[in-house]
Order: structure tokens, then C-alpha cells, then sequence
């Protein structure tokens, strides 16, 4: 496949271009190349269809900036591990919103009898977090449509030929013409007999029924990309509807479950976690092993740590879809846990330690006020380490 060209080039505006100014550029290209201005061009209607593509990241907010961070990639899993999220059914909001009043409706279906692409499909799959965030391998069955092998996917019996449709004349669409406020109005819609196929089916094929295909179940791989999220979905090219008239298959969309994890919270690209720690190592500082998602790590830990005390582990977070070398962070707060059982030598140390301080700890009553929790548990700020 050909370079795909940047979006912005595409219809002819800088970055920067405001919402008003996408839609202005677009309409200008969509009009120079629309399929019923340039009939029969090829290359115009790659033109039209590259506009639409980058119309419909360029209009929405979410896929402009994704596109602005990430480029193509952001949507292209061909093109190196992306994410989807663009979805080329989404398109027929915008030609309603944008031809709506230019070409007065019914400029989808101008050319059913042409190749068409298939449908896209979509489905979800169902991951845990450690392999959302380093990435794997899935096999998904799903029941995909194929031509029928009997008869190549004409849908008549072998022998048999579809016969043009006499409604239509072959062409899959019939023509409406109506007076209108504004003189006459052509509309064109879809040949109800034939169903703008253009052909008619006497003698069905027996192993499809007549529709020209078989469903079957086919095992899919799906390539989950470290760093993928809850909610993002991948496009596999080809993997769709079969399409009509010799069109291209559609695409299958895998939008990704993760699993919540027992300990871990993700946010983006950081983890975070929370870690007890003794109220000895907490007074006394030390090495505690905290979990990661690369495994235990071993914190040093300063002497006289509060609890709530936040650390961040920097480069332990969840790759980035980007560059799975680029990771985000681990934030992880330590929380001092107080012993609720001490044995009678502990207590006496305990009671040691207290009298060295000057606070009794039998009366701890009457010293309300000289111990001060919650003080220290705000404006702490995360500890580089
Ligand atoms: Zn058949
Ligand atoms: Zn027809």
C-alpha cells in the first residue's frame, strides 16, 4: 500500500486550522472529486474517499488529537501496532451532515452496482491487565461470510445465470423525478426488486439459498499491542463482510476488555498501588519490596516515613502504545500499618520507647492533642526515585 498521505495535506489546511476551516477545505474536495462529478475515475475517487477518511478524523475532536499525537499510527494497525477507534461506518453521519444539502441525499447508493466494501465487523475480546499492558497474542473463532464455492457467489444454480433485472435495467437503482420548491428533484434510490445488486436470482443456489455466500467459523489472530487500554479497539484489515460487486472486505474492530487487577489501578500510563510497611521500618527506614508489574522491587525507604507518604517509580508504568520503550510511571503509597497484637516483651519495649518520649502510653487519654495524626497527609508531594 502507497504511503498514506498526512491528513492535513489531504484537504489543504495547517495544523492549526480551526473546526470551521476542516469543514470549508473538506466540501471544497469532496466536491472537486465526488463520484458523480468524475464518473468512471479512479483516481478521483481515491481522492474522495482519502478526503472522507481525513475528514472524519479531523472533524472529531478524540481522533484529531489522537492523529496529532500519534500520527496514521493512531489507526492503522498495519501500519505498526496502532489503535482503532476510526471506523469507516461512521461515515455515513458525516455524508448526511455534509451533502445533506448538497447533493440533495441519496448520493450513497449512486453507485450500488459498483463495487461496494463490506461491512465491517465487531466484536470484543477479553484480556487481563498484565497483558493489556505488555501486549499478546489472542485467537478469536468467529463466523466469517466467504463466496460460496458453488456458485461463485452469483447465488443461482450451477447453470444457471442471474438475469439483469428488468425493473432497473441492471443498474440497481431507480430514479424518482418530483417537482420541488426548487424545480425538479431527481432522487435515486435503491431498486427494490433487485435489492440494487441489478440482477435477479431465478434458480437459487442451493448451498447459500441464493445470497452468493457461506458463513463459516474462521480463527483470527488478534495482535493486542502493549500499552492498549480498556476500551480501545483494533482494526484488522479485511477481516469484515465480504464486499459486493468485487469490493474490498470489510474490516474487523476488536475493542479490548481489560480485566481490573486486584491490586493495580491504571490510569493512562501510570500505575498506581498502594504498600503496607511496618510502623519499625517506617520509623527506622530500610529496603521493603514493593510490587510492580515488572515484578518485586526493592524501595529504600528513608527513616521516619509518614503513612501516605507517595513515591513514584519512574519508567515502571505501562508502555506506551507509541514506543513500548516509553513507559509511563508507578505511583505507590506507603501506608504504616500499626501491629493490633504485641506480646508482653514487645509491649515492655514499646513502653521503653514511650517513656523515652515522654508520652505515657498507658494514659494515652489524657494525651489526646500531643499526638497529631492526619497533619503531615496533605501537600506531600510524590518522591523521585
Ligand atoms: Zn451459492
Ligand atoms: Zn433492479
Amino acid at each position: 500500500m502507497a504511503e498514506k498521505r498526512d491528513y492535513y495535506e489531504v484537504l489543504g489546511v495547517n495544523k492549526g486550522a480551526t473546526d470551521a476551516e476542516i469543514k470549508k477545505a473538506y466540501r471544497v474536495v469532496a466536491k472537486k472529486y465526488h463520484p458523480d462529478t468524475n464518473p468512471g475515475n479512479a483516481e478521483a475517487e481515491e481522492k474522495f474517499k482519502e478526503a472522507a477518511e481525513a475528514y472524519a478524523v479531523l472533524s472529531d475532536p478524540d481522533k484529531r488529537a489522537k492523529y496529532d499525537q500519534y500520527g496514521h499510527a493512531a489507526f492503522d494497525q498495519s501500519a505498526g501496532g496502532g489503535f482503532g477507534g476510526f471506523d469507516f461506518a461512521d461515515m455515513g453521519d458525516i455524508f448526511g451532515d455534509i451533502f445533506g444539502d448538497m447533493f440533495g441525499g441519496g448520493s450513497r447508493q449512486r453507485q450500488s452496482n459498483g463495487p461496494i466494501k463490506g461491512a465491517n465487523i465487531k466484536t470484543t475480546v477479553r484480556v487481563t491487565f498484565e497483558e493489556a499492558v505488555f501486549g499478546t497474542q489472542e485467537e478469536l473463532e468467529l463466523p466469517l461470510k466467504d463466496e460460496c464455492d458453488v456458485c461463485k457467489g452469483t447465488g443461482s444454480q450451477p447453470g444457471h445465470q442471474p438475469e439483469t433485472c428488468g425493473k432497473c435495467a441492471g443498474k440497481g437503482q431507480v430514479v424518482y423525478t418530483q417537482q420541488s420548491l426548487f424545480g425538479m428533484a431527481r432522487t435515486v434510490s435503491t431498486c427494490p426488486d433487485c435489492g440494487g445488486s441489478g440482477k435477479i436470482i431465478k434458480y437459487k443456489c442451493s448451498n447459500c439459498a441464493g445470497s452468493g455466500f457461506v458463513k463459516s467459523k474462521k480463527k483470527i489472530q488478534v495482535a493486542v499491542p502493549a500499552g492498549i487500554d480498556n476500551g480501545q479497539s483494533i482494526r484488522i484489515r479485511a477481516k469484515g463482510e465480504p464486499g459486493i460487486n468485487g469490493g474490498e472486505r470489510g474490516d474487523l474492530l476488536v475493542t479490548v476488555l481489560v480485566d481490573r487487577h486486584p491490586t493495580f489501578q491504571r490510569q493512562e500510563y501510570d500505575i498506581y498501588s498502594t504498600e503496607p510497611i511496618s510502623f519499625t521500618q517506617a520509623a527506622l527506614g530500610g529496603k521493603v519490596s514493593v510490587n510492580t508489574i515488572d515484578g518485586p522491587y526493592e524501595l529504600e525507604i528513608k527513616p521516619g516515613t509518614q503513612t501516605d507518604t507517595k513515591v513514584k517509580l519512574k519508567g515502571k508504568g505501562v508502555p506506551t502504545l507509541r514506543n513500548k520503550n516509553v513507559r509511563g510511571d508507578h505511583y505507590v503509597t506507603l501506608v504504616v500499618q500499626v501491629p493490633d497484637k504485641l506480646t508482653e516483651e514487645q509491649k515492655n519495649i514499646l513502653n521503653q520507647y514511650a517513656n523515652t518520649t515522654g508520652v505515657n502510653a498507658r494514659s494515652s487519654k489524657d494525651s489526646a492533642g500531643s499526638f497529631s495524626f492526619g497533619d503531615h497527609k496533605k501537600k506531600k508531594g510524590f518522591k523521585k526515585m
